[in-house]
């Protein structure tokens, strides 16, 4: 019998209830016992809906965050908020956010707000987690409460459950030793803890534990495989057995490692990995439980199950019991329940499958194998129709599309001239100072944007009701920007309500979900437009309001575009092409966007790309295949302009070192990064590569409401200009200021602007 389960469910909730209560809790609306009752009511929910599993996760459910919860397991809590005197939950929140809730800090002047943990991206995925904090001191000791609470629940629910852990060397290699200690040193600590946490669950009687060791998708260098050695032959004697989950890419050279491993299984993600399946059968000893994740946890797509079928119908027959299927991921990263869909586009809709619908798809899966296809016949020929149909649909295939994207050729990624001829004529056409200052291109969304929008949307208000208040605000900041005697001016982006979503909504080949949302981190959720066709354009989607800004204003108005490589990463893909051809039908999309901005007279182009870096691949080996399709996207996209027209490329981060080649070889005229956090320093990264066109470093950070001051600035450019030539420097924020308040930001700018003027002194 091939045993089915699952890595971990989504926890926000089908119409994300975590997210309310906990924001309600943390405005003081209600208490802390609620919260409680409603964390217990979703999982048992969450449960109820994985009946007929074989295993269950529990411990995948997190008020907050799966990591920071391993850390409160392990006792690894900040020295900060140790010694705090209430509920462990709140001090669980004062490490996730820098405080707990509302009236609770306010009360307690002992153990009042600290600084927030640091966040980071999880592997290759949007879900950021808290990281674990570590020094040369650390010191682990079990608390079990929660894992050992949730258990309870699982048994009163007749279920059988399988606790989910992340292991103690992914543990490790996420985590950051602050003060600069060795990280590996500190698992001789950890794995006692780990052995008693692994005895704690046998005595309730858990058979089988899973450990993510996700790490090893990834390059280890020999300290750490040696780690993964000595974890596990350490953990060997545990009375439980454990299922070494890796997800999220190949083990390839780990293959070896991972299948050597003293544990009783192992699973890996069938849909990354699937040539590794082969090498891992041979390499697996006979004793082994192999587990494959063969639905995807990462796209929202129906699984091709007969395809799948003939794959493991095999595998099973030479494995036997020892095979077992998931999907190949926790559901962590995909939506609830296709069923709230009431809008969504019918036919789209009949190809999606999202987290409840994957464990029906597993459910078939696991009957087709012990019963035979016949027992599930009715589903197999449903899902074979609805593939049918997605492959066959027109909506899904544009011969126009196709016929277009055979026709790029290098020329359309390559501009007239090279950047210093380009330079000189934008500049005598757009006569700027030294120093020139421009914004990232939003600002603040208002009370009043954000109530005309709803407006819209709920068809209270008309286009042209809609069309005059955006315009009013694009006026109001073109007027700001004129008296604070900006250089390049943006019309503001108050007509967007997201940088993808904007332009997802008027491409053809795009649809939305109204309940798609995805865990970001905390109660944050995205929802990610759903990318299922050939991509085109029917119309211009900026040109109208970039044009009206234009017409309000003598100085130059920069036109403001999302590039092809972050609308793809920041949307669910299609699984039935490569990403470099979606990325491609999206720079030819966005190209015709950006000649047509040119045609109607707009000289400065900025395409943002805030998420190029995000989309590098979990191997280092990978890295330049993908540099090389996404810079190729942006060249297409921004390329074909004439000399005159300037070209920014913007990117919020503020990490280079690796992939400058890639950033210079995007060849816009000017690059506007994230700065001012790192003093300066960053720009050592584009100096040592003699970065050849111009940069604008972000001179103040926009997450923060503090003011700038002038002196600062004028610090900041200085240490720039050790760097790069003055000449080449542009004055800007470090991103959008969409977020921020009009009374932050006009003294803001006062000053930015006021810091340029001194700078230009000295030129
Ligand atoms: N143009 C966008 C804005 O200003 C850029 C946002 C971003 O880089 N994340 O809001
Ligand atoms: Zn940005």
């Amino acid at each position: 019998m091939t045993t089915i389960h699952n890595l971990g469910f989504p926890r926000i909730g089908a119409k994300r209830e975590l997210k309310f209560a906990l924001e309600s809790y943390w405005n003081g609306e209600s208490s802390l016992d609620e919260l409680k009752a409603l964390g217990a009511q979703l999982r048992q929910r969450n449960w109820e809906n994985q009946t007929g599993l074989d295993l269950v996760p529990v411990g995948d459910f997190a008020f907050y965050d799966q990591v920071l919860d391993m850390s409160f397991t392990l006792g690894n809590l900040p020295e900060r908020v140790q010694g705090f005197h209430g509920d462990p939950l709140d001090n669980y929140f004062r490490v996730a956010r820098g405080r707990s809730a509302k009236g609770i800090d306010d009360h307690a002047a002992c153990c009042g707000s600290v600084a927030a943990g640091e966040m980071t991206k999880w592997f290759d995925t949007n879900y950021h987690y808290i990281v674990p904090e570590f020094t040369a001191a650390t010191a682990f000791m079990l608390d079990a409460s929660r894992l050992l609470e949730q258990l309870a629940e699982t048994r009163a629910q007749g279920l059988k459950a399988k606790p989910v852990i992340i292991g103690p060397v992914t543990y490790l290699a996420i985590g950051k030793a602050k003060d600069d200690s060795n990280k590996l040193a500190l698992l001789e600590r950890l794995l006692p803890v780990y052995a008693e946490l692994l005895d704690t669950l046998a005595a309730q009687g858990v058979e089988w534990v899973q450990v993510d060791e996700p790490i090893l998708v990834t390059e280890l260098d020999a300290d750490w495989q040696h780690a993964l050695n000595t974890a596990y032959h350490q953990l060997k004697d545990a009375k439980v057995k454990l299922l070494l989950a890796t997800y999220f890419g190949q083990l390839q050279e780990n293959a070896y490692l991972a299948a050597g491993l003293p544990v009783a299984g192992l699973h890996i993600d069938a849909i990354n990995d699937r040539e590794g399946v082969q090498t891992l059968i041979n390499l697996l000893p006979a004793h082994k439980v192999l587990s494959l994740g063969v639905i995807n946890g990462r796209n929202i797509w129906k699984t091709d199950l007969a395809a799948v079928l003939d794959w493991i119908e095999p595998l099973v027959e030479r494995l036997g019991e020892r095979l077992w299927i998931a999907p190949s991921c926790s559901l962590l990263h995909v939506p609830v329940d296709l069923a709230s869909e009431q809008k969504l586009d019918a036919e789209v809709k009949s190809w999606l499958a999202f987290a409840l619908q994957k464990l029906e798809e597993l459910r078939v899966l696991g009957k087709a194998l012990r019963e035979g296809r016949a027992a599930v016949q009715d589903a197999l020929a449903a899902n074979q129709a609805a593939l049918a149909a997605r492959r066959a649909s027109p909506r899904v295939n544009n011969p126009a599309v196709e016929a277009a994207v055979a026709r790029v050729n290098v020329d359309m990624g390559q501009r007239k001239s090279a950047y210093a001829n380009r330079a000189a004529k934008q500049a005598g056409f757009l006569k700027l100072p030294a120093y020139p200052t421009t914004t990232i291109g939003s600002f603040p969304q208002t009370a009043e944007i954000r109530h005309a929008r709803s407006e819209f949307k709920a068809g209270c208000l008309d286009y042209l009701g809609y069309q005059a208040a955006m315009r009013a605000e694009i006026e109001r900041s073109v007027r700001e920007q004129e008296k604070l005697e900006l250089d390049v001016l943006v019309h503001g982006e108050a007509e967007r309500n997201d940088m993808v979503e904007y332009f997802g909504e008027q491409l053809d080949g795009y649809a939305f979900s109204q309940f798609g949302w995805v865990q970001s981190y905390g109660s944050r959720c995205v929802k990610p437009p759903i990318l299922f066709g050939d991509i085109s354009r029917p119309k211009a989607m900026t040109v109208e309001w970039i044009t009206y800004a234009q017409s309000l204003t003598k100085k130059p108005m920069k036109g403001m575009l999302t590039g092809p490589v972050t609308i793809l990463n920041w949307s669910f893909v299609r699984d039935d092409q490569p990403r470099s051809a979606s990325c491609k039908q999206l720079a030819l999309a966005i190209r015709q966007e950006v000649l047509d901005l040119e045609q109607a007279g707009v000289r400065v182009i900025q395409i943002d790309e805030a998420a190029l870096r995000e989309g590098l691949p979990l191997r280092k080996s990978q890295w330049q295949e993908y540099l090389d399709w996404a810079v190729e996207s942006f060249r297409i996209t921004a390329n074909g302009v004439g000399d005159e027209t300037q070209i920014h490329t913007h990117m919020c981060y503020s990490e280079f070192n690796d992939i400058i080649a890639s950033i210079a070889d995007m060849d816009a005229d000017v690059i506007t990064i994230e700065t001012s956090r790192s003093d300066m320093e960053l720009l050592d990264a584009f100096d040592s590569f003699k970065y050849p066109n111009e940069i604008g470093p972000g001179v103040y950070d926009i997450h923060s409401p503090n003011i700038p001051t002038q002196e600062h600035i004028v610090q900041l450019m200085k240490k720039a200009a050790e760097r790069i030539p003055a000449e080449r420097l542009w004055v800007n924020p470090d991103c959008g200021l969409k977020t921020r308040q009009w009374a932050e930001v006009i003294p803001a700018l006062t000053n930015m602007v006021a810091a340029a003027k001194t700078l230009r002194q000295s030129v």
